[in-house]
């Protein structure tokens, strides 16, 4: 590769020229239009891609900092956020919310906001409780702010263990999570009873839907089994949901939404103890691009309601067919039972079958890209529309690959000269 590429030349070059060396730099990336990444990119196929890229260069250059500059940004980000209200915000008309650049900064504000919020109450070291299976954003938020997570287990099906959680309840306490789903497994953690709990106790309580909040409510339209998980759930105080995963929009832009304006009030960031006046932030950045906001808002327009339940169809239907066919395959299986396209799979006997080694001969012999998880090991598949069309063969050579890797470990697992064969 050019060296000139990763220096500053001395020259300038011709912009067709940078721009063909921006294509050449991807040459070892994955190729995830062919469906084969999944997770990484949530992709409703070239037309939305296309209106991304479309919609992120006429907003290129605006900065999302100062809506009095650009207010367009406001309007176009305020509708975001109506639509998301409409989805998730359980007809409450009390929703307060803000956009963030995405799932782990919804958190991040999440966090500081019930941190906050424990320092009004006196807490100076709060803790919050989270399952194990809840996303590690968390895990950065505790960092950040100074705040005990404290993660408990998860039952047999993955779910948060809810006796577990009332037990880790203390004096330090500010806040319960629960995820909708959950990132590793795919399953709805007991929402209406975690939020029950949280209200008895006085706690604020954040369902995490970064990764259903945009696909449950459609799922739930056409007739699939979806527990409550919204603000209309009692109790619940707080949800984030990403729109650059099932709200399809180009990376960059996740809502967080809040039953309470007055908790609400404590994201906003505003100072005046500088020279340069007053200065007001919602978000963890300063300068924030607005191209994510428009292609955002692109996206919700183009493909509408009816966009969206035909892709919440097509993904439902591709996991359902992942799922009955894992079954089919000796030696590996779904793990707990996935409440909707996010999808585990694990070795039936780990002793005899490293699910890992499969994942290897998955990318060698197809290009497929899979997440690895632990406790147990197993590999982690989002179903979009994108991956959709890929899971049948994807099927056929996770079978094939069960087989290869289940055979060159034994039974002449001992045998140096055998272990490559
Ligand atoms: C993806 C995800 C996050 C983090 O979102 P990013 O956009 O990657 O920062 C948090 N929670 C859940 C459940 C997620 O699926």
């Amino acid at each position: 590769m050019n060296d000139e590429l990763r220096a500053l030349p001395a020259m300038g070059r011709p912009a067709d020229d940078v721009l063909g060396e921006l294509e050449a730099s991807k040459i070892h990336d994955r190729d995830w239009r062919s469906g084969r990444v999944f997770s990484l990119v949530y992709s409703a196929g070239d037309e939305v891609h296309e209106l991304h890229g479309r919609a992120l260069s006429l907003f290129s250059a605006e900065n999302g900092l100062n809506i009095f500059a650009f207010p367009s940004i406001a309007t176009l980000g305020g509708e975001l956020l109506e639509a998301a209200t409409d989805l998730l915000g359980g007809g409450r008309d009390s929703v307060t919310g803000f956009l963030t650049s995405g799932g782990t900064e919804s958190l991040l504000q999440v966090m500081k906001v019930a941190r906050d919020e424990a320092r009004e109450r006196g807490i100076l070291r709060p803790s919050v409780v989270a399952a194990t299976s809840a996303h590690a954003a968390f895990t950065k938020a505790a960092e950040l702010f100074d705040i005990e997570l404290i993660r408990v287990g998860v039952d047999e099906g993955f779910r948060l263990d809810l006796d577990e959680l009332a037990d880790a309840v203390s004096s330090t306490t500010i806040m319960l999570v629960g995820s909708a789903p959950s990132y590793p497994h795919g399953v709805i953690d007991p929402i209406e009873d975690l939020a029950a709990l949280a209200a008895e106790r006085g706690l604020l309580c954040h369902v995490d839907a970064c990764m259903g909040g945009f696909l449950l409510p459609f799922l739930a339209e056409l007739g699939h089994p979806v527990p409550r998980f919204d603000l209309g759930v009692r109790g619940v105080t707080s949800i984030s949901a990403d729109l650059h995963k099932y709200g399809y929009a180009s990376k960059g832009v996740s809502v967080v939404l809040y039953a309470d304006p007055v908790l609400a009030r404590r994201q906003v960031f505003t100072t005046t103890d500088w020279l340069g006046g007053f200065y007001g932030s919602t978000v963890m950045a300063g300068s924030r691009p607005a191209g994510p906001v428009a292609a955002a808002w692109a996206t919700m327009r183009f493909l509408g309601r009816d966009g969206y339940l035909r892709l919440a169809q097509i993904a439902l239907d591709a996991a359902g067919e992942l799922i009955d066919a894992v079954a089919l395959i000796p030696g590996v299986h779904v793990l707990g039972e996935p409440a909707m396209t996010v999808v585990a799979i694990g070795a039936d006997d780990p002793s005899s079958l490293d699910i890992f080694a499969v994942a290897d001969e998955l990318a060698r012999t197809g290009g497929w890209y899979l997440d690895r998880q632990q406790g147990p090991d197993a590999l982690h598949l989002t179903i979009h529309a994108g991956s959709a069309p890929a899971v049948g063969a994807f099927v056929i050579d996770l079978a094939d690959a069960v087989r290869a890797v289940g055979s060159s470990v034994s039974p002449n697992r001992d045998a140096p000269y055998a272990a490559d064969s």
